[in-house]
This record gives structure tokens, C-alpha cells and sequence, in this order.
């Protein structure tokens, strides 16, 4: 077993016991990472970005008073071009403790997705064990036996991610758009921070001489929103940071919340402080509370209705 409990540090619902199934699986999964279809060995330098990544995003955690956390490498599947069947550039599985990467043309890039998805692995997670006979599609299913009469089973199923959340029962998401915009703009945040380290030298001098530009060319792209440029046969190729609608609609809900408290807060960081502890603490109650208080009660939950709807969000936030 590791010293490191698992990423999940909260389980709702079911028995006592049942509750002690769902940890010790926790922790067996924790450590117990299979070689994924199309996965390959990482090369000396990605293993120095985890590293550097696995730094950078606990210091997330400890501004919040949460003890650091790692991500041990076997935990992270790089898989192959070839190999990978999603849009998305990597994913996180809460339940199997596993992030999976999509191999990159630049370290820049390589960055971006994994502090990316470190910080979905590192914000607050819980999950939630079903009543017996529930349906939940991607729920895990133990079986175990007190005696060989009275055989029980366990169906977990993911109930709390960043700022994502359940209602129970009838299991209905909210806050997707959210959390993705919390993510990425810390994301954002932290590879600006990152870029001056000499590992990404070569790169981010090509993207410095190529972002002028490449910003007349592409006007709708704000310059800092390029992650890396480079050149390929005379063709300029590049990546941009993610969730650009998520992050705008987030942007003007601060905006609101920041101009309608002038009292309490005198620059967006501050308000933004309280979406990233909900993110990180799991805590809801500030960010519930100062939600209320400005916008009228139910707002909080309106906005989590939303889930993963960005345009339908859009209109209610700039109606507020
Ligand atoms: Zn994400």
C-alpha cells in the first residue's frame, strides 16, 4: 500500500460497512494500475514535466490548508496517437484513479493536458454507493460476502468531482461547465508560470516569434491564448488553452460578483478564490452563500442546473 491515501477522500451513502468495501477498493485501486491498449513508456522529459506538474498543482492544495498529493507515475497512461479514440486531449477517471494522456507534439503541450488533468485528480472527489438494484450507467460493482448465505453487493459511482456534483438520488450532474472553467483557467495560470523554465526553452522562443503574428492572422485568438506555436514545412501549427466559452461565462459571473460586493472583494482573483476552494475543499457554502446573497436565493442551484450546457448558461448569467 502506498503512505498516500487515495484521491477519493469522501464516500456518501450506504452502510458502515459498505462504506469500508468502497475505501479499502479506493486504495487497491489506487495502487493497482494496469498497462492501458496503446500505452507506451513516458521518456525522461515528460517524467520531468509530471514531476514539475505534480509540484505546481499541490501548491494549489496547500494554499487551500490541504496536505500535497502526488500522482505516482504508473497512475498516468500515455497512450500512442494512433491509439486514442477521444477528442479531448486526456481524461481523468475518478473511480479508477487513472489519468490518460494523448501523446503531444510539443512539451508545452505535454504540460498544458497534464496539469490539466492533475487538477481534476487533485480536487475534491467523492463518491457515492447506489442502494442495492440501482442502474447507474459506469457504476463499479463488488460483490462481497459476510457468510456464504448473505452475499451483498457494492455499486459505486462517481459523486463528486472539483465543483461537479450529484443530486441525489436521481443522480443529475450540475456544474460541469464549472469545474472546466475553474480548471483551465488555473491551468492557464500555471503554464504562464512554467514557460520560463529551460526545459521549455526552444519552444516557447519559437512561439514568442511566431505570436505577433499569428494573432493578425487568427484576430478572434487573444495572444496569451495560445499554449505553443511552431512551424512545420511553412505552416504554422498551434494550440490553444481550452474551455474558452466555460471560461468567458465564468469571467462575467465573477465580473457581476466582484462589482455587486464592493466591500468584500476588490479584484477578480479574490472572487475567484472562492470557485477554486469550492473546487479543491469541496466546501459549498461561501461561494453558495455569496452566490445568494448578490443574485437571490436559488441562484446557486440554478447555476449548477446548468451542467454542462455553456450557451443556456450564458443567457442566465448575463441576465443576472
Ligand atoms: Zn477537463
Amino acid at each position: 500500500m502506498s503512505e498516500q491515501p487515495s484521491f477519493i477522500p469522501r464516500v456518501i451513502g450506504g452502510s458502515a460497512m459498505q462504506k469500508e468495501v468502497a475505501k479499502s477498493y479506493n486504495e487497491v485501486q489506487f495502487d493497482r494500475q494496469e498497462w492501458a491498449k496503446g500505452e507506451r513508456e513516458k521518456t525522461e522529459v515528460e517524467e520531468q514535466i509530471i514531476s514539475l506538474a505534480d509540484e505546481v498543482t499541490s501548491r494549489v492544495l496547500i494554499r487551500f490548508g490541504l496536505n500535497p498529493l502526488t500522482v505516482p507515475l504508473k497512475n498516468i497512461h500515455l497512450i500512442r496517437s494512433g491509439e486514442w479514440k477521444m477528442k479531448a486531449g486526456g481524461v481523468t477517471m475518478l473511480l479508477e484513479q487513472s489519468i490518460y494522456l494523448h501523446e503531444t507534439d510539443t512539451l508545452l503541450q505535454f504540460a498544458h493536458v497534464v496539469v490539466h488533468e492533475m487538477l481534476h485528480m487533485k480536487s475534491h472527489g467523492a463518491i457515492e454507493i447506489k442502494p442495492t438494484g440501482a442502474t447507474d450507467p459506469g457504476a463499479v460493482r463488488l460483490r462481497y460476502k459476510i457468510n456464504e448465505e448473505d452475499p451483498f453487493e457494492v455499486s459505486l459511482v462517481e459523486y463528486r468531482s472539483g465543483m461537479n456534483v450529484k443530486s441525489r438520488p436521481d443522480g443529475r450532474k450540475h456544474f460541469e461547465a464549472f469545474t472546466e472553467a475553474i480548471t483551465e483557467r488555473l491551468t492557464k495560470t500555471i503554464l504562464q508560470e512554467l514557460r520560463d523554465r529551460e526545459i521549455f526553452q526552444v519552444e516557447q522562443e519559437q512561439t514568442d516569434a511566431l505570436v505577433t503574428t499569428e494573432s493578425k492572422n487568427r484576430p478572434k485568438i487573444p495572444a496569451d491564448e495560445f499554449v505553443v506555436l511552431r512551424e512545420e514545412a511553412g505552416v504554422v501549427k498551434g494550440e490553444t488553452f481550452v474551455y474558452q466559452k466555460e471560461r468567458s461565462v465564468l469571467e462575467t459571473l465573477m465580473k457581476k460578483i466582484m462589482e455587486q460586493n464592493p466591500d468584500r472583494f476588490f479584484t477578480i482573483e479574490e472572487v475567484f478564490d472562492l470557485f477554486v476552494k469550492n473546487f479543491i475543499t469541496g466546501q459549498m457554502l461561501e461561494l453558495g452563500r455569496v452566490i445568494e446573497k448578490t443574485f437571490g436565493a436559488g441562484t446557486y442551484r440554478k447555476l449548477g442546473a446548468y451542467n454542462e450546457d455553456v450557451k443556456g448558461l450564458k443567457v442566465f448569467v448575463d441576465a443576472l
